[in-house]
């Protein structure tokens, strides 16, 4: 499926059409109350001093990041860890900085992930005095037993509780997180989980596959035999009952695995998928900046160290090659129903989507799992629950069909 082009088709990538301005900004906050056993994010169960020195690291990033940001900007997230952790004062202290140094859009989503039983009336009135009009909670099920499973630390009903208590705070753009795939967990379980967050009305729900991670818990109890999961075939019945209440309750599956009501997808998550380029803060955070990936240091100690010393805390950066670039508009761009545009292509990287791909996508087309809607190649209905088989043909094409960069 991989075939070279023949050298006399090779087109030459260019990447001179398009816009290479970030106009987005992720802010990691690595703190949580305690470690849940799937989790292999960088955070920290810390003492609330290392959080003051953190935030105060963090004033000065944004201090020198700012200097590259010539566009205000039109998404920004605070993803973590638990952002909302933090205190209000140290939550105004982060967007009072954010605001100081970097122009925002005045449409500009500003989302920030929040853990049930993590937000109160005065933090909830400090984000949205400060600007954050996005909420995700992360639920991830309604049952007890699962999230006692998971080593998560609230229950359902605080889950509720939490989205209950930001809608009375004026916030009407809330996603809810929600996991399936978990340990021992049935289709009723799902479906129960579903019911709940429907008829709690929220704007946005992701919905995501447990994945288990190297040097988690799960990884180890996994090997171990003592982590029971309940196996592909369900797990793919499970997302099929996912999507289809879904979509029966006016939710939009727009991305593999988010779903929105009618115009309430997420705007930042749509850079990201659109292969678009932005700015990233804070520790183990990774950005995309003029065909540049960065990823800031992991280590706490050596964040802050590096900010003190007035340089930028990234670990390692590279340059992202044209057939790099063009293989990751693929496998990200074909998550979403919009599917990738060739015009946009064209304009993206300055060649034909057909003359780059056409190996790798004739066959995907003939096996029902690709297909042609307008100038949008898009997944076929039945090729929803395989995705990830797809988008892993795109792998290593862009630098076997001679991409020039
Ligand atoms: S709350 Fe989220 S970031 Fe924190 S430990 Fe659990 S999964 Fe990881």
């Amino acid at each position: 499926m991989k075939a070279a082009l023949n050298p006399a088709q090779r087109p030459v990538i260019a990447d001179a059409a398009f816009d290479w301005v970030p106009r987005s900004l992720y802010v990691h906050i690595p703190f949580c109350k305690s470690r849940c056993f799937y989790c292999d994010f960088t955070t920290h169960v810390a003492p609330k001093a290392r959080i003051e020195s953190y935030v105060s690291a963090l004033e000065q990033e944004f201090a020198l990041l700012a200097t590259q940001a010539t566009e205000p900007l039109q998404t920004v997230f605070f993803g973590g860890g638990t952002p909302t952790l933090l205190s209000s004062e140290q939550l105004e202290r982060v967007l009072t900085a954010l605001r100081r140094h970097f122009a925002l859009a005045e449409s500009a989503e500003v989302t920030m992930e929040a853990n049930p039983g993590t937000l109160d009336a005065q933090k909830l009135q400090v984000l949205s005095e400060f600007g954050v009009n996005r909420l995700s909670i992360g639920g991830q099920t309604f049952n007890d037993r699962l999230l006692l499973a998971l080593g998560r630390t609230h229950e359902a009903k605080t889950t509720l509780s939490s989205v209950e208590l930001a809608k009375e705070a004026g916030f009407k753009r809330i996603n809810v997180d929600l996991m399936f795939g978990l340990p021992e967990q049935s289709l009723q379980d799902v479906e129960e989980s579903v019911s709940a967050l429907v008829s709690s009305d929220v704007e946005h729900i992701s919905a995501y596959w447990l994945k288990v991670e190297e040097g988690t818990p799960f990884a180890k109890w996994k090997q171990s035999g003592a982590l029971v999961l309940p196996g592909e075939d369900l797990e793919g019945e499970m997302y099929s009952r996912v999507r289809e209440m879904l979509r029966q309750s006016g939710y939009e599956h727009y991305e593999v695995s988010n779903f929105a009501k009618p115009g309430g997808q997420a705007e930042h998550n749509l850079v990201y998928w659109r292969n678009e380029p932005y700015f990233a803060a804070g520790v183990g955070s990774h950005g995309y900046v003029q065909g540049v990936r960065y990823e800031n240091v992991k280590q706490l100690a050596l964040y802050e160290q590096q900010l003190a010393n007035g340089e930028r805390p990234i670990r390692e950066q590279f340059d992202v090659t044209a057939g790099e670039a063009c293989e990751d508009t693929m496998m990200l761009g074909l998550r979403l129903a919009e599917g990738v545009n060739k015009h946009r292509f064209r304009a993206r990287h300055g060649a034909d989507l057909e003359q780059v791909f056409g190996s790798v996508i004739s066959p995907l087309l003939n096996k029902g799992l690709l297909e042609w809607r307008g100038p949008r190649l898009c997944l076929t209905e039945q090729a929803w629950p395989i995705g990830n088989l797809v988008f892993e043909e795109f792998v290593g094409t862009g630098l076997t069909t001679g991409l020039v960069d």
